[in-house]
């Protein structure tokens, strides 16, 4: 007899199975096919993700689960279809499809892509006994060899991001997919990287994101850098327009993230006025506390100082200040 989570991945595997089969073979899937092709997504790439497409009609999980012999109760603990007042409906219609992946490559999760600009224009299927969200990176399974190869794990906010970089070559890199960066991703990263490199996009949310996902490296003593990208672009895009000569370049000038941030910041709010340089300070030091290493400390310390210009000293009677108003 088959167990539960049995029936569940055999759920997840005829629901990847009948997307991708909707994309590559059916008539309903010939905008999806052409919108693969303007966004430069050849067929080998497509395949290697299991990319599909989720057709107009609201109930073709239901039938299919039906005809199977699945527990329609069981795909819905699993996300990819709910009940209504008017009973069953699937979670994505009319979308592009991205399954989610664990290591082995078991579908676990599915995000949907409109094809034109409506909003939503991505919904991710919810955390479900397959799908852990705090700790599953989208891409996973494609990446691991390289990431262990390399010592580094890029990663990268999008889908098409991760697909972006895969078809340039570069096979080291993880998604984040909408979901805040989680002690739980770090945790998985330490054990496979030696380091990890931040390629987010180039606006405020993804310098945001930077930071924050800066933190928690620092905080887990995980070596972290960041590849700062023209505003507007992500990597995709940067991609696209540019080509992989230029996308080098930007990943070989990939700076340490607290250098980053010191810069960002600095950009943002220059340490012209006492008032500035205090507002700084103040800015600075809770992520200069989580740095462990007792020589980056000291020279970023050093950095930060010449960069403010203040004195050691001052700074350390910050810190300390600051240390003490935390108990
Ligand atoms: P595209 O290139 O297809 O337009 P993108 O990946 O550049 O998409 P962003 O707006 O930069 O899109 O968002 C980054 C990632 O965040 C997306 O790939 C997706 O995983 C997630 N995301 C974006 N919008 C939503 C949403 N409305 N709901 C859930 N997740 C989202
Ligand atoms: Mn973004
Ligand atoms: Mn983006
Ligand atoms: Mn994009």
């Amino acid at each position: 007899l088959k167990t539960e989570r049995d029936q569940q991945r055999t759920i997840m595997l005829v629901t990847a199975e009948h997307y991708r089969d909707t994309l590559t073979r059916k008539p309903e899937g010939a905008a999806a096919r052409s919108y693969l092709q303007e966004r430069e997504v050849d067929p080998e790439t497509s395949a290697a993700y299991g990319l599909g497409f989720a057709s107009e009609r609201r109930d073709t999980l239901i039938q299919l689960l039906k005809a199977k012999e699945l527990p329609l109760e069981l795909a819905e603990q699993l996300g990819i279809i709910r009940k209504g007042e008017r009973g069953w409906y699937d979670l994505l219609h009319n979308r592009l499809i991205f399954p989610i992946r664990d290591k082995q490559g078991q579908p676990i999760g599915f995000a949907g892509r409109v094809l034109d600009s409506s909003l939503p224009k991505y919904i991710n299927s919810p955390e479900s006994p397959l799908y852990r969200k705090s700790s599953v990176l989208f891409g996973v399974d494609l990446a691991l060899r390289d990431i262990r190869q390399s010592g580094t794990a890029i990663i990268v906010e999008g889908y098409f991001d991760h697909l972006a970089l895969y078809r340039a070559g570069i096979r080291n890199a993880l998604a984040t997919c909408g979901t805040a960066l989680t002690d739980g991703h770090i945790g998985l990263l330490k054990k496979h990287a030696q380091r990890v490199c931040l390629l987010f996009d180039g606006d405020n949310a993804g310098r945001k994101a930077t930071v924050r996902a800066m933190e928690l490296c620092l905080e887990q003593a995980l070596p972290v850098y960041v590849i700062n990208l023209p505003q507007g672009e992500d990597p995709d895009s940067l991609l696209q327009k540019h080509g992989v000569e230029a996308f080098n370049q930007q990943v070989a000038a990939a700076k340490p993230a607290f250098e980053q941030f010191l810069h960002w910041l600095l950009a943002k709010t220059p340490a012209d006025s006492i008032d500035q340089r205090v507002r700084l300070m103040d800015e600075i030091i809770p992520r200069f506390q989580r740095i462990k290493d007792p020589v980056e400390r000291d020279l970023y310390l050093k950095e930060i100082c010449r960069l403010l210009g203040i004195d050691p000293p001052s700074f350390r009677r910050r810190l300390a200040g600051q240390r003490s108003e935390q108990k």
